[in-house]
């Protein structure tokens, strides 16, 4: 999608702090921190929210949660606690209409979210 702020950091024509690249998706520093460790990932093909994801993305989506995986324990924050966030449509906050996990860390988190 071209006018897809994320679609556009997966083809860096827009530049991030990509910690984690593969085939199927990019993992980046947030830009606007939630924690101490706040990354994203996404896949390179543009889905725009879980509610736009079929059978077809069971794979892929399952690679991405392994990436959040992995990025947790390369940021050091796996064994104190991390929390991965997937935020659809208006109520849950998605500003960004590319499916995207968060990955947070660093700190103790709330529950129930806000
Ligand atoms: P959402 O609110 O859709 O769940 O999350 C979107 C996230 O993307 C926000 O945390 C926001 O700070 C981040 N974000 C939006 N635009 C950019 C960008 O251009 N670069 C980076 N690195 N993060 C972005
Ligand atoms: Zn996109």
């Amino acid at each position: 999608m071209p006018d897809c702020a994320f679609c556009r950091i997966a083809k860096k024509e827009v530049n991030a702090q990509v910690i984690y690249e593969d085939d199927l998706c990019v993992a980046f520093k947030d830009l606007n921190p939630q924690a101490p460790f706040h990354a994203l990932v996404i896949p390179r093909r543009h889905v725009t929210n879980l509610l736009g994801a079929t059978e077809q993305d069971a794979e892929i989506l399952g690679h991405l949660l392994l990436v959040c995986n992995g990025v947790a324990k390369g940021a050091g924050v796996a064994g104190s606690g991390f929390r991965v966030v997937t935020n659809s449509n208006a109520d849950a906050g998605q500003s960004v209409d590319h499916i995207h996990f968060h990955v947070l860390g660093g700190r103790q988190m709330g529950w129930p979210p806000g």
